[in-house]
């Protein structure tokens, strides 16, 4: 759009993480250069600066997991190591100029909204004045602790994977795990190479799919850097075969799902050795209800003699280690949690207030939503990227921030316009997206009868039900009836 006289907004960015980062870039090449990005912690990154437990990694493959406009020659894997990632969102903020606009150590503590502008205060006593607000706190980000009688009493040590404490050596020692969900598969192959013995608590079994991590020469490497236009096709190769595969598998495509499902059982059957193991290991629930897993070392590491996988509840925790409920003390001196996130808190603690000194909390009550999972009624130049409903199975985030940022952009080329001051969802338009979402869910693989972070407190799950191509071509462009604008 050719916009004359436009205006110029100041734009406060939440988060120094990929999507964090991925709007300043985007902005800044729309001409847009009054950005600020506020961000908790020392270092940008997000997950990837957050996670460091061992055996971190990404399970989309790199080459999918990259910004469109950065493709990366050098991954040494087919699934990236966590540092490999962090490295790549780093020379990132190097390569696009970012670092300079961040305000490092610097949590943002209330954003309110008056007269068309935001205020933002930080932990730094600093104040902030936008135009435009966009959270990019991501997802998982909040540690969810077990709620197990006993666990502040354990004597030994004790964290999450996600605040993995890099000072506790594992050599010999007895280690308990709880959880396995993606991240303990990553993490337990690792922690049973290092322990003296390994104790695996599982609630709920899970299906896993073995894609091989294969690594990439130099030589296919040096190949890569020569012709960035390879790496192009790779990322559009991987992104059609993640699409064609795992992502319309969980949304209902009775093909797809049946390769997914015979994968995964094959996985399960072939690996396991042992039946009474084989069958402690097996899902009852549809393949694909909760994340499907890819992983390559999960199932040969729990046959390690050194590994024991313990399906009896836990009981309680005591100072020496876990009690099941059989009684049995598994004695210990490390207790790795590995239970996952609290998935819908989003931006929360932050004390957001929209029009009129609404509450972020009044109005989501127990029910986070968000118009195109992005727009807040009453909150308007307000833009929760990634939120409730954009996990698309399996699929790359960076993919979907990138198609978000698109969106932003429109919108504030139109706010620049003078086409409003304003701009939110209506109510009505909210309200249509969600009977639009629960009518999709049901085809999903989602309420195949399990429980899963992707399920909110009313067991509807906070996921999109249809395809990336159709997710992609409704997000092209603004449906402004849908939107209110002042
Ligand atoms: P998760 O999938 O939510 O798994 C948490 C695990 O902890 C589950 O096994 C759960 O058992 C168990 N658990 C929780 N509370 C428990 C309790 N009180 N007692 C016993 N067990 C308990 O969490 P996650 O493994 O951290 O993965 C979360 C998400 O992060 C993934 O789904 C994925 O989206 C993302 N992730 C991605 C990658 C990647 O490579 N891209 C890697 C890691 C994580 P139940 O199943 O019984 O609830």
């Amino acid at each position: 759009m050719q916009v004359q006289n436009k205006r110029s907004p100041k734009v406060v960015i939440i988060g120094a993480g990929m999507t964090g980062m991925l709007v300043a870039i985007k902005l800044r090449e729309a001409g847009i250069h009054d950005i600020v990005i506020l961000e908790k912690k020392d270092n940008i990154g997000g997950t990837w600066r957050e996670n460091t437990y061992p055996g971190v990694a990404c399970d989309i493959p790199a080459h999918m997991y990259t910004y469109s406009f950065e493709p990366n020659p050098n991954w040494s894997h087919r699934f990236a190591h966590g540092d490999e990632i962090q490295a790549y969102f780093e020379h990132v903020a190097n390569k696009y100029k970012v670092l300079p606009i961040i305000r490092f150590n610097e949590a943002v503590i209330s954003c309110h909204f008056n007269d068309a502008k935001w205020t933002l205060k930080t932990s730094k006593d600093e104040t902030y004045m936008a135009d435009f607000v966009v959270s990019a706190t991501g997802i998982l980000h909040h540690p969810a602790m077990p709620n197990i009688p006993g666990l502040e009493s354990f004597k030994g040590a004790c964290f999450h994977t996600a605040e993995w404490d890099h000072s506790v050596t594992l050599k010999d020692k007895n280690v308990g795990v709880i959880g396995t969900g993606s991240t303990a598969a990553q993490a337990i192959p690792e922690v049973i190479k290092e322990a003296g013995k390994v104790s695996i608590f599982q609630r709920t079994p899970q299906w896993l799919v073995n894609l091989p991590n294969k690594g990439f020469s130099e030589k296919t490497k040096a190949r890569w850097r020569q012709k960035p236009q390879m790496l192009k096709r790779l990322h559009r190769w991987y992104t059609f075969g993640v699409e064609q595969t795992f992502s319309k598998a969980v949304i209902g495509k009775k093909f797809q799902h049946a390769l997914v499902n015979i994968l995964c059982r094959l996985n399960l059957w072939l690996s396991i050795k042992d039946p009474v193991l084989r069958a402690k290991l097996k899902p009852n629930y549809r393949v694909g209800c909760k994340r499907i897993i890819v992983n390559s070392t999960f199932y040969d590491a729990i046959q390690k003699p050194n590994a024991e996988l313990v399906t009896e509840g836990i009981q309680k925790i005591v100072p020496e280690g876990v009690i099941t409920q059989d009684g049995k003390l598994h004695p210990l001196d490390v207790l790795v949690l590995s239970t996952g996130f609290h998935p819908f808190n989003f931006m929360r603690p932050m004390d957001l207030r929209g029009k009129n000194g609404v509450k972020i909390d009044e109005r989501w009550g127990r029910k986070v939503q968000a118009y195109r999972s992005l727009l807040i009624p009453e909150f308007p130049n307000f833009f929760l990227m990634l939120g409730p409903n954009t996990p698309i199975g399996n699929f790359s985030v960076i993919a979907m921030s990138e198609v978000q940022t698109e969106y932003v952009l429109k919108l504030i080329k139109q706010w620049q316009a003078k086409e409003f001051d304003e701009v939110s969802a209506t109510q009505v338009a909210l309200e249509n997206f969600n009977v639009y979402l629960k009518d999709g869910m049901k085809n999903t693989v989602w309420l195949g009868g399990c429980q899963s972070w992707y399920l909110d407190e009313d067991g509807d799950p906070a996921m999109w039900p249809y395809s990336w191509k159709q997710w992609v071509k409704e997000m092209e462009e603004p449906n402004m009836r849908d939107l209110l604008t002042e």
